[in-house]
């Protein structure tokens, strides 16, 4: 019961937070215990404070094996703004700065020590460690990323291999190994190699609640969906693509319209990759347009969209790829575009592969990534399939559960379709059979004498694209081929015939628009509190800056958005807030505080009160009237009442603007108010267009006028 208590206070502490999450508190009571571990955890789930708790609250100092510099640097940079006595050493620092490190941690200054395997292990490291051991004690090795010891996993080092030598010298030390690949034969291949003595063993649900999937037919005009879609995303974003030349052309496109984007991939130089790096998880450019290089260096807590522009190589690097959003808990969105051009350009690529078997495992993979896309059932259930973890029903959070698409049954249009196949000799493709079942005029059915067909025109009844849909279906199904030569044209198969002979019966999932999230009407605490956050990211992107640290390593969101919900005016009142520990209180405190006081006094009410007439119409107003029925019983203009409403708000009086405006117009109005100034009415509206009236923005432009003084 001590250690309860005693173990959450630790975790406020030094972290910031108030509780546990799943797993978390039973693995760092095993590392107190001196056990060795296996920790397995999707991307985002909290693996770090599994080693980093222990090694602040057991004595001696706790290395930690990481492969990559870039994560050290980031893990080290956070760990230091917490307070806690962290470093890295690796190949970055000059000689001085390695020998003022060493002696820190002789001295017993340091907690965790960040080093990558090559170096633990060398000739020249093996002495200092020893020494360390001797000295200060060490109390566990953590092996992050521990996949890398497997070839099985997908991303194989060699130096990680080595590492065996750990048990083989300090046999009674601690092995920690986390890792957020999921597959069994994984997890094995680490306790092996490791030689990991019973390990506890725990694995995490890989379920990430937080985020949104879905699923997008990838459209003719591809960027414009791909524009609109990031457009509509607000944060940091990640947009995947096939290949190199993509990227960059995207990169670019994305720059030209306005939108702040980075190229990333392996043919750019090393010091080029490193800039944009930075520049992304700095907050400094928005949107990382990369090839799947682009990967596992990145552990930027707050990516709030990844969009996969092409087909993912697989399932399981689908759910690493859209597993980098949302690491805080915060809702992230990931989004496939799925075009069936793109599963023919995945296909071409697999042919090219040398070795038949590597051919047949890829091809398999790309079929279950296609069924995942086509899929009708819920994404989390099919992914989480995948890993052999069971979730069913609704999720609530991903396309296929918000809208469900209708299962139909096509089995006529399907004979239809099939018949015109026929007819037409299988000597044509999906386009033209479509233009006959149509009864099209184009001058190339006539030449082939289809317009004679007796399927010339059966299919008027049904858009072209919903005899697309039909037909892309019964490929994907395996209900009528094609050839692969290039032409593309459509055979028929044995469940072709069955169809035809009505032996079998054709099911297709009926898309309908692409989905699209519903979001909340903002009411005005709403845009007061995403105004303060704001100003708070402002705040918050100066401190960081200034100690050249990104931005989360200040404070999370999440953090940021209490801040703004709550508003804490006093360091008491701040030190409650999620996020803030011991360490962040004192040093970030009263700036924070400050900023959210200076916003609440701006809140505070004006003195001027309403005249007589105005009084009225409030009077009226409340009563539930609408603009045109007070004016009416008034005698008076709506533009005059309006006018009084609009001073009315500016008084801080008790009108409901939601009543006026719409929720979507007050956030343009708002937004429009911001860029051009809140002057002159008449720029605002030739900002905003036609569809925005005076009025509206006369009752949003108060109430901006009343928020800020
Ligand atoms: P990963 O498992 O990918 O290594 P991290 O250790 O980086 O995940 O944690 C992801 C995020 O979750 C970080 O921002 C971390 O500070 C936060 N986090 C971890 N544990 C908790 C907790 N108990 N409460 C709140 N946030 C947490
Ligand atoms: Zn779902």
């Amino acid at each position: 019961m001590h250690q309860l208590h005693s173990l959450e206070a630790a975790l406020k502490h030094f972290f910031g937070y108030d509780s546990f999450r799943p797993e978390q508190r039973q693995i760092i009571e095993e590392a107190l215990a001196q056990r060795d571990l296996l920790v397995v955890m999707p991307t985002g789930g909290g693996k770090s404070l599994c080693f980093q708790l222990p090694a602040l609250l057991k004595s001696g100092l706790t290395v930690v094996v990481s492969p990559l510099i870039a994560l050290m640097q980031d893990q080290v940079d956070a760990l230091r703004d917490n307070g806690i006595a962290a470093t890295f050493l690796n190949s970055s620092l000059s000689l001085a700065e390695m020998r003022s490190r060493e002696a820190d941690i002789l001295s017993g200054k340091v907690k965790l020590l960040y080093v990558a395997p090559e170096r633990l292990l060398s000739e020249r490291f093996l002495p200092f460690l020893e020494k360390v051991r001797s000295q200060q004690g060490i109390s566990a090795f953590a092996i992050d990323e521990a996949h890398c010891v497997s070839e099985w996993g997908h991303d194989f080092r060699p130096e990680y291999r080595q590492l065996k030598q750990l048990r083989q010298r300090y046999s009674h030390i601690p092995i920690i190994a986390l890792t957020a690949t999921a597959t069994t034969r994984v997890r094995q291949d680490i306790i092996q190699q490791l030689t990991l003595r019973q390990p506890g063993v725990h694995i995490a649900s890989f379920n990430r609640p937080n985020l949104y999937y879905e699923v997008q037919p990838k459209q003719r005009q591809s960027y414009n969906q791909l524009l609109k879609q990031i457009r509509a995303q607000k944060g940091s974003g990640i947009v995947y693509c096939l290949s190199r030349r993509r990227v960059n052309e995207i990169a670019a496109r994305l720059a030209q319209d306005g939108i702040s984007a980075l190229p990333y991939h392996a043919g750019m130089s090393d010091e080029n990759r490193a800039a944009h790096h930075t520049c992304f998880i700095r907050d400094d450019v928005q949107v990382m347009v990369a090839t799947i290089a682009f990967g596992m260096g990145i552990n930027k807590p707050d990516i709030r969209f990844v969009i996969h522009y092409d087909l993912p190589r697989n399932l399981e690097s689908y759910y690493q790829e859209s597993g980098r959003a949302g690491r805080d808990g915060e809702p992230a969105h990931c989004a496939l575009f799925f075009g069936a051009k793109d599963i023919r350009t995945v296909e071409y690529l697999i042919e090219q592969k040398p070795n038949p078997d590597e051919q047949r495992v890829a091809r398999q993979q790309l079929r279950q990534v296609i069924d995942y896309a086509e899929g009708t059932d819920c994404r989390r259930t099919i992914q989480l399939g995948y890993f052999g973890e069971r979730f069913s029903g609704n999720c609530g959070n991903c396309d296929n559960c918000l809208n469900p698409k209708p299962i139909e049954d096509w089995t006529i249009e399907a004979q239809k379709f099939l018949s015109c196949v026929a007819r037409c000799q299988e000597k044509f493709g999906m386009a033209h059979i479509i233009d006959v079942l149509r009864g099209s005029r184009r001058k190339k059915i006539e030449q082939n004498g289809h317009h004679l067909l007796s399927t010339y025109g059966i299919g008027k009844d049904q858009p072209t694209e919903a005899w697309k849909m039909l037909a892309r279906s019964l490929l994907h199904q395996g209900l009528v081929s094609e050839t692969t030569d290039g032409y593309r044209v459509l055979k028929l198969n044995k469940r072709s015939w069955e169809i035809l002979r009505k032996q079998r019966s054709v099911e297709i999932a009926v898309t309908k628009a692409p989905a699209t999230k519903a979001t909340g009407e903002a009411t005005p605490k709403a845009v007061e509190a995403e105004m303060l956050f704001m100003q708070l990211q402002r705040l918050r992107k100066q401190l960081a800056d200034a100690q050249s640290v990104p931005p989360y390593v200040v404070f999370a969101d999440s953090s940021l958005k209490l801040m703004a919900q709550l508003k804490p005016q006093t360091l008491d009142a701040f030190a409650q807030i999620s996020g803030v520990g011991t360490h962040k209180l004192n040093q970030y405190g009263e700036q924070f505080v400050s900023e959210i006081r200076a916003f609440c006094q701006e809140q505070a009410p004006p003195v001027p009160l309403p005249s007589d007439s105005q009084m009225t119409t409030l009077q009226l107003y409340q009563q539930g009237l609408s603009v045109e029925e007070i004016a009416q019983r008034r005698s008076l203009t709506p533009g005059t009442i309006i006018n009084h409403l609009s001073e009315l708000i500016e008084m801080r009086q008790p009108v409901d603007l939601n009543r006026l405006v719409s929720a979507q117009h007050q956030k343009c109005i708002l937004k429009a108010i911001q860029t051009v100034g809140s002057d002159s009415l008449k720029t605002i509206r030739e900002h905003l267009g036609e569809s925005f009236s005076y009025e509206e923005i006369r009752l949003v432009r108060a109430w901006w006028r009343r928020e800020k003084t």
